[in-house]
């Protein structure tokens, strides 16, 4: 069936295609995560895992705790990345059945996104199950949001966006 689509308008709105097509088209929009922004290891002690880190040339950049994720966090800045070590603050946090189910090792991976509403948005529209379908406050200021592992073929997948580049 061809139709136009509602979303364009002015010049785009000359095109036109049929429905095969739509999935094409709108996977070309949205979201571009842009870098690994961090690496996320459960741990069941910080302190015993940093001097892992520090062997390889690693420092403790910043320490907080996530209430949102029953953790205390600690980032290792690396390049543009980070490692990021979670350690559970209560029994009932996610992170302490991941240590408890699975032992400690990594736990997700964050990509960087730029508009974090924008990215849940398409990714609901494409079948991905969330986890959150708005984002939630993450350490260091930033808003995140995760992906079920059912969604990831088995990875947990955090999307985060800066503090600058919260769009309101
Ligand atoms: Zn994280």
């Amino acid at each position: 069936m061809r139709r136009r689509p509602a979303c364009l308008t002015g010049s785009s709105a000359n095109l036109w295609f049929d429905d095969g097509d739509t999935a094409r088209i709108e996977r070309k929009i949205v979201v571009k995560a842009y870098k690994i922004d961090h690496i996320g290891i459960a741990v069941a002690s910080i302190a015993d895992s940093l001097p892992i880190y520090e062997a390889l040339g690693l420092a403790e950049a910043h320490r907080e705790i996530v209430a949102s994720q029953g953790v205390r966090t600690a980032f290792l800045p690396i390049g543009d990345s980070s490692i990021e070590l979670l350690e559970p603050t209560s029994e009932d946090s996610p992170v302490a059945k991941f240590l408890a189910k699975r032992g400690g090792g990594v736990h997700h991976v964050c990509l960087a996104v730029d508009d974090i509403e924008a990215a849940l948005r398409d990714l609901a529209a494409r079948g991905f199950r969330l986890l959150q379908s708005e984002p939630l406050e993450g350490a260091r200021g930033k808003r995140v949001a995760f992906l079920h592992p059912a969604s990831g073929n088995g990875v947990l997948i955090e999307l985060s966006q800066e503090p600058a580049r919260t769009k309101r």
